[in-house]
C-alpha cells in the first residue's frame, strides 16, 4: 500500500470477466472528491466502475485504476417527472430497485446487475430490445466529468455538447464520470414472454423485425454444426394481466456476483455444450407463452452464476457483430457453413435487433447483431474460428463491440470501422497526453 498526499493505492491482482487478460494493477479508492483529482497530474489513470467488462476496459499495467465504488448515492429526485441524480459508481441494479419502488424504472439496462451508471455511459450499453429503446444514452440528461487537464464540467446536449457525445462509448478516455442524471420510465405492470421457436438464424431474423416494438425481445440459438441457428426468439409482451402495483427486485444478494470464481475444470467442452444445448432447446424452443416478472425480464443473468463458473479457468470470448439487415442471410450462411467445416465449440449465440445510428466506437447501427460465446479462446482451433468469424463480418459489413470482445485487435477494428481516424482522434482532443488509458485503449490503439 502507497501513502502519498492523501491517498492510497493498494496492488491488486484484476481480471476481466471474460479472464482473458489480467494484471497486477494499481488501484485508488477514492471515497471524497478532492481524492479523486489528488493523483500526480501526470500520472496515468482509468476510471472503474463495477469491472464487470468482458474486457480489460477498467485496469491496464501501466494505469491506476480509480474505483468509483464509494461514490454510489442518489443525489435528487423529481418523483413526478421521473428525474434522477446519481452518483457514477452506482450499480444499475441499486438503481432500478429505487427507481421501481418509486414507480418507476430505466429500460436500458445490460444484462450484469454490477454495472455502474457510470460504466453504462462510457460503453453507451444497450438493454432488452436496443431496436425500442436505443442505448443508455437515450435516458441521460447530463454529466458530471472530472479530468486533471480540465477540471470539473457539466456536460449536457447544450453545454459541452462535443463533450457530452464523445463520452457515450468513450470508454472512460474522456475523464471521470462523478454524477449523471437521468430520464426514468414507467415501468410494464407485467410482462407476458411469448416463446417463437426458429430453425435457424435468418428465421430468427425475420421474427426479430416482426417484434420490433417489444419492451423485451432477443433470441437463444444452438452453435453446434448440426443444428446451427436453432433456437428461440422470446418476445416480452406488456400484459394487463395484473393490477398496476410496486415491482420489486429480489434483494442484492442474489445477484450475479462482480466475480465468478471458475470451476477448475471447463464445462463448456464437447459434452457438456450438448448437454445443455438439448435441455435448453427442449424447455425453450416450443411455442407457448408464459408471465415473466420484471426482475427475470431486466437481469436473466442473476440465475447464470453456474453458466459463467462453467467456462474453467480457460474463460471465454464474447464476440458481438452488428450485421445491416440487408447482408444479415448471407453472412448467417457463410457462418453456417464455416461451422459446419471447422466445428468451433460455441457455448451460445444471443441475436438482438438493432435501428440506431452508429456514432464513434458506439455499438449501434440498423440490422442483426449476433454475440458468440466461445470457450477457451486461446486455443488454435478457437481462435482461428474467431479470427474466421472476424473475416465474414467484416465482409458482410459487421460492426464490432470493443467493450466486449477481447480477441479484437487494432487492425481488425481499424477495418471494421470506417470512420475509426476520426472518432480516435475526437476522443484525443478529450484526453491531452493519452492521460486517461487501459488495456482497451492500448490494445486497440484508441
Ligand atoms: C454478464 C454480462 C452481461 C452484459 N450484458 C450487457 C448488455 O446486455 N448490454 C451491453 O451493452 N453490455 C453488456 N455487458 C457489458 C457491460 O455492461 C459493460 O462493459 C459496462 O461498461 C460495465 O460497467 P462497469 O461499471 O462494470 O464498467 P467497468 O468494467 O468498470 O468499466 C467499463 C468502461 O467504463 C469506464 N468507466 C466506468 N466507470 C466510469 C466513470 N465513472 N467515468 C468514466 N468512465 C467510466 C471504464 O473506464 C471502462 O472503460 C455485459 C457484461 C457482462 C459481464
Amino acid at each position: 500500500m502507497h501513502e502519498m498526499r492523501g491517498y492510497a493505492l493498494a496492488d491488486v491482482d484484476l481480471v476481466s470477466f471474460d479472464r482473458q487478460f489480467r494484471a497486477r494493477s494499481r488501484v485508488q479508492k477514492p471515497d471524497r472528491y478532492r481524492l479523486l483529482d489528488a493523483l500526480p497530474a501526470d500520472t496515468p489513470r482509468i476510471a472503474r466502475g463495477g469491472g464487470v467488462s468482458y474486457v480489460g476496459a477498467s485496469f491496464g499495467n501501466a494505469a491506476v485504476s480509480q474505483d468509483l465504488g464509494a461514490f454510489d448515492r442518489l443525489l435528487a429526485f423529481d418523483a413526478d417527472a421521473g428525474r434522477l441524480t446519481v452518483e457514477a459508481g452506482m450499480r444499475i441494479a441499486d438503481l432500478q430497485r429505487f427507481a421501481l419502488a418509486h414507480g418507476w424504472y430505466l429500460p436500458v439496462a445490460p444484462g450484469h446487475p454490477g454495472a455502474s451508471i457510470g460504466g453504462c455511459i462510457a460503453a453507451d450499453v444497450h438493454g432488452k430490445n436496443p431496436a425500442r429503446d436505443g442505448t443508455f444514452r437515450m435516458q441521460i440528461e447530463a454529466i458530471e466529468l472530472s479530468a486533471p487537464t480540465r477540471g470539473t464540467v457539466v456536460a449536457s446536449t447544450n453545454r459541452n455538447a462535443e463533450l457530452f457525445n464523445a463520452t457515450f462509448a468513450g470508454f472512460g478516455l474522456t475523464g471521470t464520470i462523478t454524477r449523471a442524471t437521468l430520464r426514468l420510465a414507467r415501468p410494464p405492470n407485467a410482462l407476458v414472454m411469448r416463446r417463437v421457436p426458429v430453425q435457424n438464424l435468418a428465421e430468427a431474423a425475420r421474427v426479430l423485425r416482426e417484434a420490433a416494438n417489444a419492451p423485451v425481445l432477443y433470441g437463444w440459438h444452438d452453435g453446434r454444426a448440426q443444428c446451427f441457428g436453432r433456437g428461440v426468439i422470446r418476445v416480452g409482451l406488456t400484459s394487463d394481466a395484473r393490477e398496476a402495483g410496486p415491482t420489486a427486485l429480489p434483494p442484492p444478494a442474489r445477484d450475479l456476483p462482480a466475480t465468478i470464481a471458475p470451476l477448475p475444470f471447463a464445462l463448456w467442452n464437447r459434452a457438456g455444450i450438448a448437454a445443455a444445448n438439448t435441455w435448453l432447446g427442449a424447455r425453450w424452443c416450443r411455442p407457448g407463452q408464459s408471465e415473466m416478472t420484471l426482475a427475470d425480464a431486466l437481469f436473466p443473468l442473476n440465475r447464470a452464476r453456474g453458466y459463467f463458473a462453467g467456462y474453467g479457468r480457460t474463460g471465454m470470448a464474447e464476440a458481438q457483430w452488428l450485421v445491416p439487415h440487408t447482408r444479415f442471410d448471407a453472412f448467417a450462411a457463410a457462418l453456417a457453413e464455416t461451422v459446419a467445416r471447422t466445428r468451433p465449440l460455441i457455448a451460445l449465440i444471443a441475436s438482438k435487433l438493432f435501428a440506431g445510428t452508429p456514432e464513434g466506437f458506439g455499438f449501434d447501427g440498423k440490422g442483426i447483431a449476433l454475440a458468440i460465446h466461445v470457450p477457451a479462446p486461446a486455443m488454435p482451433a478457437q481462435r482461428a474460428f474467431l479470427e474466421t468469424l472476424a473475416e465474414i463480418a467484416i465482409s458482410h459489413g459487421g460492426r464490432p463491440n470493443l467493450i466486449k470482445d477481447s480477441t479484437l485487435d487494432a487492425a481488425i477494428a481499424h477495418r471494421a470501422i470506417a470512420d475509426f481516424e476520426a472518432a480516435r482522434l475526437r476522443l484525443a482532443t478529450h484526453n491531452p497526453g493519452g492521460l486517461h488509458t487501459s488495456e482497451l485503449a492500448r490494445r486497440l490503439a484508441l
